[in-house]
């Protein structure tokens, strides 16, 4: 059963699971020994199309079958074609393509440095963030994250990052001073525990940049390309950022990231002072277009909000027949969260258990992050899962402490 290399030379930073897929269909992936699971996980956030979707499938294929690599120093039609279609469906008309999340991170936090620097105020480089924050695991997005666990041990922490509570508006003005350069935030939480950023802060902290001269930076590296019912999370607010990182989903499983940025905010990003070798790779510019073939296509995100509505009702539901268990449902669309009163990993196990994959996140609370190409059955399928993977917990429960 299990699958864990009992000689792994690979760094032990990952408490891995004891199963290894083989290959994915849709919304299933299967393991090396036949076992089905219906994937609630998605890779966390990345896979929004699923397994091995025909049309990335054909798309990757037929790339690499023309050419893999030419680097940036030549022009490349199909990362030119991507960025386009992104700025034309976003806020944004300046894209730097990167490898991940943190890379579209570390880009962000630059372009916002550079961009007060180039405007002669080099010493406006501080970035205010939110507690619960994730950002990436570099150096400057542990900082920026700010979380302990993830930043002791690695030398002195990266400057400039100045950390405030999700929700105190006192405590945030209190952190902008002159060398303030721009906020920083995940419209929802992602690995903090699906805790929405209320829309009145978002709305707040667009004025707050404003009066201040501030650029407002989200990141939607997990919120974005659709997983909230939106294209972006920010949507659903009617507030848009200066600059935004995306990533996961983008790729629909092939690995990369970009960021995005007004032409005001990116003025300072000239010619030299930013660079990478991978980033709009043409097999990844070619999965992206691809990607939002699927995703910008009309009705998609329309079925994603049904879709995303027929599962927070059954969750609901779920909750009140398992209140030992489930807390509170929380999230947006196809980003929902159980936020349970038992430990959180014991309950992603026993819904593996179960055959359903689902990821765990800070704050004690279990994350639902389907493919969005899920349907009716899916969910159906899904909540049957859960509630005998809360039936198993809430077993554990009633059977008194061994020993
Ligand atoms: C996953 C994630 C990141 C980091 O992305 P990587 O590709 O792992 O570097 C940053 N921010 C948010 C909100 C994320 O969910």
């Amino acid at each position: 059963m299990s699958t864990l290399p009992a000689s792994s030379v690979l760094l032990p930073t990952y408490a891995r699971a004891p199963v290894a897929f083989e290959r994915g269909e849709g919304p299933w992936a299967i393991a090396a020994d036949g076992q089905r699971y219906l994937d609630f996980g998605a890779g966390i956030a990345v896979n929004a199309l699923g397994h091995a979707h025909p049309h990335l499938v054909e798309a990757l294929t037929a790339q690499a079958q023309r050419i893999w690599h030419t680097s940036n120093l030549y022009t490349m039609p199909e990362g030119e074609r991507l960025a386009r279609r992104l700025c034309e469906a976003t806020f944004a008309s300046r894209v730097f393509f990167t490898n991940s999340g943190a890379e579209a991170n570390e880009c962000a936090i630059k372009m916002a440095r550079k961009y007060h620097a180039a405007k002669g105020h080099p010493e406006r480089y501080r970035i205010v963030t939110f507690e619960g924050a994730f950002h990436g695991r570099t150096l400057a997005t542990i900082a920026a994250g700010g979380q302990q666990k993830y930043i002791e041990g690695f030398g002195p922490k990266v400057e400039g990052f100045d950390q405030v509570p999700f929700d105190d508006e006192a405590a945030l003005t209190a952190a902008i001073g002159p060398e303030t350069a721009a906020l920083m935030i995940e419209p929802i939480q992602g690995e903090g525990g699906l805790r929405a950023v209320p829309v009145r802060v978002l709305k707040r902290l667009r004025e707050l940049c404003d009066e201040h001269g501030l650029l407002l930076i989200f990141d939607e590296i997990q919120t974005g390309v659709g997983r909230t019912g939106k294209f972006f999370a920010y949507e659903h607010s009617g507030v848009a950022p200066d600059i935004m990182s995306i990533a996961k989903g983008i790729g629909g499983g092939f690995p990369m990231g970009a960021c995005l940025a007004t032409e005001e905010a990116a003025a300072g990003m000239t010619l030299g002072t930013h660079g990478t070798t991978f980033g709009g790779n043409p097999l990844a510019m070619a999965v992206g277009n691809a990607v939002l073939d699927v995703v910008l296509a009309p009705g998609f995100l329309e079925h994603v909000q049904k879709t995303a509505l027929r599962l927070r009702q059954s969750l609901a539901q779920l909750k009140d027949q398992h209140p030992q268990v489930i807390e509170e449902i929380r999230g947006e669309g196809l980003m929902l969260g159980l936020k349970l009163k038992t430990p959180n990993t014991d309950f992603v196990a026993q819904a593996r258990a179960a055959g359903l994959l689902v990821v765990a996140a800070g704050d004690n609370v279990v994350r639902l992050l389907p493919p969005l190409i899920i349907g009716e059955g899916e969910v159906a399928e899904a909540v049957a899962r859960l509630d005998k993977a809360a039936g198993a917990v809430e077993a554990a429960l009633a059977r008194p402490a061994a020993e």
